[in-house]
C-alpha cells in the first residue's frame, strides 16, 4: 500500500516574520497548518523567527540598546550630574544579552505556535509541485513528503557575496558575522552605506571603532528625503563616522591579520587597511533550491519569485510573500502584511496592502523614519505642495531629555492639504512616524493633525508643530519665516 503523507490546508516555508504571521493568521482562519524552518543558532538549537530576528533587525537593534548606554555614560552623563568613576565593557556579556533576548522572544513564538495548534517543523523544505513539498530532517537527514492544498513561500533573504571581498567569517565578515564579535575592532571597514551598514556602523562606531564607511553610489541614502539625507549624512560624519562617498571597493584580502581594502573614486585607486571588513552591500532572496526543478517555479534572473498582485506564483494555489518577491522593500512589517493577506485571501476576504503608506526605520542614533513620498519625488511628478518643517530642538522633551537634534518634516498637497508624506530624522523617529502612518491611512489633512491634541511634553509634539508650520502656525517658532525649502510655496 502507498505510504499516506501528512496532509495539511496550508504549508508554509519560513518562519522569519512573514511565514510566522502568515501561519498564525491561518490558524485563526481554522486552517490546518505546518510551518517548517530550519533556522538553528549558534548552539544548534531551532528557532523561529527568521534571520529578522535571529541576525537582523532585532539582533541588530538590541546590541544598538547596549552600543547607546556605553557611549551615553562616555560622554553625555556627567551633564545629567552623574559622575561614573570606573566603567569598562564587556563584550562578550553584551552579546550574551542580545543572544538571550533573541531565544526569549523566538520561544514566545514558539509558545504561539503552540497555542494557535500549528505544526513547527524543524526540517529543510523543498517544494516539489503545485501540492507537494519534500521535508529533510536536520539531524537524521531522513526525508519525507507533506501535502498540502496551499503552500506560502517565505524563505526571506540572505546576505550578497561579493567576489572582490570573499567572506572568511574572521576578517572579512558578514552582516551576521558583525553581531556576534568578541571584541571591538580598532579600525572597523564596512562596504556599503546602505539601512545595514549604517545601523552596524551605528553600534561599534558608539563602542569606540573607529569606523570607515565605502559607498560606491555618489547619492547617500538616495531613496530618502534629500534634505532627511542630507540631515543625516551631516549627524553621522558629527558622531566620527568616516563616510566616503562614491568610494567602489574593488578588492580586499586579508594579510597579517588586517584587511587590506582597494577601492576608487574620481580621484583614483586607494589602500585602506583595517582590522576588520564588514560586507553590507546588499540582499538577495533565498530562492535557491527553494523549488525542485520539475516543480517548474518562475523565478526571474536575480532569483526573486514571480507573483501576482495577489502573491501567487505561476504555480495554481501556491504563494510567495515577504523578501523573495520585488512587490515593496525588504522589510520586515511589509512580509507580515503579506502573511497575513494571503491567509484571509485563501479564506476568502480581500484585504488589499496599501504600499503607500508603508512606513521604513533606519535604526540607527538618531532614528530615521517615513511614511509617504519625499519632496523631489512629487515635485518631479509636478505636484503643488506644501511643507512643514518642525527641529526637535524646539520641542520641550526632545529638550528635556537631551536628545534635540533632527527635525519632522511634513508634506502635504497644496491644493486639498491633503498629507503626502512624512520625514522624520530624530530620537524615537521610529515611534513617532505611527502616528503619521495613521494619519495617511485615514487620508487625513495636515489640518487634521494640527487640530489633533498632543499630550504635553512629549514627542509627539514637535509632529503636531510640524502640522502647524505649514499654516505658519507653529506655536514654537518664530511665525515667519519657518524653514522653508526653495519652492515649497
Ligand atoms: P542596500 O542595497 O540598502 O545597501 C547596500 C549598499 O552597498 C548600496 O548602497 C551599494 O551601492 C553598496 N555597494 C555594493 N557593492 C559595493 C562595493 N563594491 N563598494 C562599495 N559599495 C558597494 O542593502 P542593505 O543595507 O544590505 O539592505 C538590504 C535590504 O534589507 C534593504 O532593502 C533594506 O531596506 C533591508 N533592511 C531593512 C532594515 C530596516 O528596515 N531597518 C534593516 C536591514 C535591512
Amino acid at each position: 500500500m502507498p505510504k499516506k503523507h501528512p496532509h495539511y490546508d496550508v504549508i508554509i516555508i519560513g518562519a522569519g516574520p512573514a511565514g510566522y504571521a502568515s501561519a498564525i493568521r491561518c490558524a485563526q482562519l481554522g486552517f490546518k497548518t505546518a510551518c517548517i524552518d530550519s533556522w538553528r543558532n549558534k548552539k544548534g538549537q531551532s528557532r523561529l523567527g527568521g534571520s529578522h530576528l535571529n541576525t537582523g533587525g532585532i539582533a541588530s537593534m538590541t546590541l544598538l540598546e547596549s552600543a547607546k548606554i556605553y557611549h551615553q555614560i562616555s560622554r553625555d552623563i556627567a551633564e545629567h550630574g552623574i559622575h561614573v568613576d570606573a566603567f569598562s565593557m564587556d563584550i562578550p556579556v553584551m552579546i550574551q544579552r542580545k543572544d538571550k533576548i533573541i531565544d526569549d522572544i523566538s520561544s514566545k513564538m514558539a509558545d504561539l505556535f503552540e497555542h494557535h495548534k500549528i505544526d513547527h517543523i524543524q526540517a529543510k523544505a523543498q517544494l516539489l509541485n503545485a501540492r507537494q513539498v519534500e521535508i529533510t530532517a536536520l539531524d537524521t537527514r531522513t526525508h519525507s513528503i507533506l501535502n498540502g492544498e496551499y503552500i506560502i513561500l517565505a524563505t526571506g533573504s540572505s546576505p550578497v557575496k561579493l567576489p572582490c571581498a570573499r567572506i572568511d567569517h574572521e576578517f572579512i565578515i558578514d552582516s551576521v558575522d558583525a553581531l556576534n564579535l568578541d571584541a571591538v575592532p580598532k579600525k572597523l571597514g564596512i562596504i556599503g552605506a546602505g539601512v545595514v551598514g549604517l545601523e552596524l556602523a551605528n553600534i561599534w562606531n558608539r563602542l569606540g571603532a573607529e569606523t570607515i564607511l565605502l559607498e560606491a553610489q555618489e547619492n547617500f541614502l538616495s531613496l530618502l528625503d534629500q534634505q532627511i539625507s542630507l540631515e543625516a549624512y551631516r549627524f553621522y560624519c558629527q558622531q566620527g563616522l568616516d563616510l566616503r562617498l562614491g568610494a567602489r571597493v574593488v578588492s580586499a584580502k586579508k594579510v597579517n591579520k588586517k584587511v587590506i581594502v582597494n577601492y576608487q573614486d574620481q580621484d583614483g585607486n586607494h589602500p585602506l587597511r583595517v582590522d576588520k571588513l564588514i560586507v553590507a552591500s546588499g540582499r538577495k532572496p533565498n530562492s535557491e533550491k527553494l523549488a525542485a526543478p520539475e516543480a517548474d517555479l518562475l523565478l526571474d534572473e536575480n532569483g526573486y519569485v514571480h507573483v501576482d498582485e495577489n502573491f501567487r506564483t505561476n504555480l495554481p494555489s501556491v504563494y510567495a510573500i515577504g523578501d523573495l518577491t520585488l512587490l515593496g522593500p525588504m522589510l520586515a512589517h511589509k512580509g507580515m502584511e503579506e502573511g497575513v493577506f494571503v491567509a484571509e485571501l485563501i479564506a476568502g476576504v480581500h484585504n488589499p496592502i496599501n504600499y503607500n503608506n508603508l512606513p521604513s526605520v533606519i535604526y540607527t542614533e538618531p532614528e530615521i523614519a517615513w511614511v509617504g513620498q519625499t519632496e523631489q519625488a512629487l515635485r518631479a511628478a509636478g505636484e503643488t505642495i506644501k511643507i512643514g518643517i518642525f527641529p526637535l530642538s524646539a520641542t520641550v522633551r526632545a529638550l528635556a531629555m537631551g536628545k534635540t537634534e533632527g527635525m519632522i518634516k511634513i508634506i502635504a498637497h497644496a491644493g486639498n492639504d491633503k498629507i503626502l508624506g512624512v520625514h522624520i530624522i530624530g530620537t524615537q523617529a521610529s515611534e513617532l512616524i505611527a502616528e503619521a502612518v495613521l494619519a495617511m491611512e485615514f487620508s487625513a489633512s495636515s489640518e487634521d493633525l494640527a487640530r489633533t491634541i498632543h499630550a504635553r511634553p512629549t514627542l509627539s509634539e514637535a509632529v503636531h508643530d510640524a502640522a502647524l508650520a505649514l499654516k505658519q502656525k507653529a506655536l514654537h517658532l518664530p511665525a515667519k519665516p519657518i524653514i522653508v525649502p526653495h519652492g515649497s510655496h
